[in-house]
């Protein structure tokens, strides 16, 4: 039987060996799930609401155990473990209170003798793929508005994290949410992926990881014309106009860049300074650079936690390479400590300068503790740099001049735009990404239109 060894990222302690779903066993739970669809369907928006508030409560309540597991899984230090815990939990209060709130509407029709109604009704059986970044936000990003619409829900939640999705599912089923309305199905990507997108229950995917990854399950969804949401990669440029107030902006560049280590998709991936302040900039992000601490995320007063696995730190290693060879200077970091027999990779936060675009760091999503430098001399130019990347996630400036903050709004082609705000994301409000960042958004009351299907009666021949 195939398994998967969830390993501590920081120490190479397997936490658990657990099996993989066998295509059988995953065909059962889709079936499952179609049952649980049409009972779940019919459960009043007032009762969906109740149960998902119900889950809330229970998993704040098993707020330290979830975060050690969170830790321990994905090795974010436990204070961002207890934030990611607090944030995941937003998204189920937030549709918990927007499940009594899918309206329809009436359209005056254009004849005397008829009636036109428009009504919202669940789509059917969604299926997330979720990433090992975020194990428990990512998951009830998709979970809460699924159930709040009335679908049924199944996740495949990432190889290196499950622990944590398979622990939120068991206290939803404690709490009354029945077994056959949430699921989880463990195995590897490639494989649960196909099973998704052949199924004819499933009617949507949501999938939050890699663009080539959200690429093939949009082919592959296309012989079943499912509906689509695609959280993909990022590529996040953080412009630093003149006028920017240094310190604060340097207070939010470490929020933006280091969280999870510099592995999210919504990271500062490239920050580009206006000549004139470059150096003072890069002066004060040095000083607090070294501030953050590197160590294993149980530890208290760790800031920066070890990379993923060993195809993350070499993708960081190689990127820093490739600078460093054409010219980039490190001003701190280019540090790592490893152990590959224990398979831990810590990567030490890293500043550069001297940097230009011919690099790989400013062609590619980085996914690490590595903050690349680049000036620019004018807003335009800055704009230019920033949008010339296929990716359209999170991008970030600060300034206090209205006119060229609107003018940044204006222009940059990205999805989510923080202005002097290095974490802008939040349950309420609309997160997701423009070209091949993805499709859709998900928070906000826009991130339950994609869980509902728009169904129109038009009634004639009445008197
Ligand atoms: P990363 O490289 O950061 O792990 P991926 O996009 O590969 O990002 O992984 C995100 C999620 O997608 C994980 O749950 C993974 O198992 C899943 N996945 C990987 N490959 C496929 C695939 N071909 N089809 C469906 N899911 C996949």
């Amino acid at each position: 039987m195939e398994t998967l060894k969830i390993m501590n990222p920081a120490t190479g302690e397997i936490l658990k060996e657990i099996s993989c779903h066998t295509e059988q066993e995953i065909k059962l739970i889709l079936e499952n799930g179609q049952t649980g669809f049409k009972k779940w369907a019919k459960v009043n928006a007032h009762e969906r609401s109740r149960l998902l508030k119900d889950w809330a409560r229970k998993i704040q309540e098993h707020k330290a155990e979830l975060a050690e597991i969170i830790t321990k899984e994905n090795g974010k230090p436990l204070s961002e473990a207890v934030g990611e815990i607090n944030y995941a939990t937003s998204y189920i209060d937030w549709y918990a209170e927007e499940a009594v709130r899918i309206y329809g509407r009436t359209i005056p029709a254009s004849s005397e003798t008829k009636r036109i109604v428009v009504s919202r009704q669940p789509i059917g059986m969604v299926a997330a793929i979720t990433p090992w970044n975020f194990p428990a936000a990512m998951m009830t990003r998709k979970a809460a508005p699924a159930l709040a619409a009335g679908c049924s829900f199944v996740v495949k939640p990432a190889e290196e994290t499950p622990l944590t999705t398979m622990r939120l599912i068991e206290l939803a089923h404690e709490v009354g949410i029945p077994t056959d309305v949430i699921q989880y199905v463990n195995g590897q990507g490639p494989v649960v992926g196909k099973l998704f997108t052949d199924s004819e229950f499933i009617r949507k995917i949501t999938f939050t990881g890699s663009t080539p990854v959200g690429k093939v399950l949009m082919k592959n969804s296309a012989e079943t014309v499912k509906h689509l949401t695609m959280e993909l990669g990022g590529h996040a440029p953080l412009i630093i106009v003149e006028d920017a107030d240094l310190d604060y902006a340097v207070s939010q560049t470490i929020i933006s860049k280091f969280r999870n280590a510099g592995q999210t998709c919504v990271c500062a991936n490239r920050i580009l300074v206006d000549e004139n302040v470059i150096e003072a900039f890069s002066e004060k992000l040095t000083a607090a650079v070294n501030k953050l601490t590197v160590g294993n995320g149980m530890d208290t007063n760790v800031d920066i936690g070890p990379i993923i696995n060993e195809k993350g730190f070499n993708k960081i290693v190689a990127q820093v390479e490739d600078a460093v060879a054409k010219g980039a200077e490190v001003l701190t970091g280019n540090k790592y400590d490893v152990n590959k027999e224990q398979s831990s990779f810590f990567v030490y936060p890293t500043v550069l300068k001297n940097i230009d675009v011919s690099m790989a760091i400013m062609q590619e999503e980085t996914f690490g503790p590595i903050a690349p430098i680049i000036s620019f001399k004018t807003i335009e130019e800055a704009v230019e740099i920033a949008n010339s990347t296929p990716y359209g996630l999170a991008a970030y400036f600060f300034t206090n001049d209205y006119r060229v903050g609107m003018y940044l709004h204006d222009h940059l082609d990205f999805g989510i735009i923080g202005w002097n705000d290095g974490a802008p994301s939040a349950a309420h409000s609309p997160f997701g990404g423009m070209k091949e960042s993805g499709l859709g958004r998900e928070g906000g009351i826009e991130g339950i239109e994609p869980y509902l299907e728009t169904k129109y009666l038009s009634i004639g021949n009445l008197v």
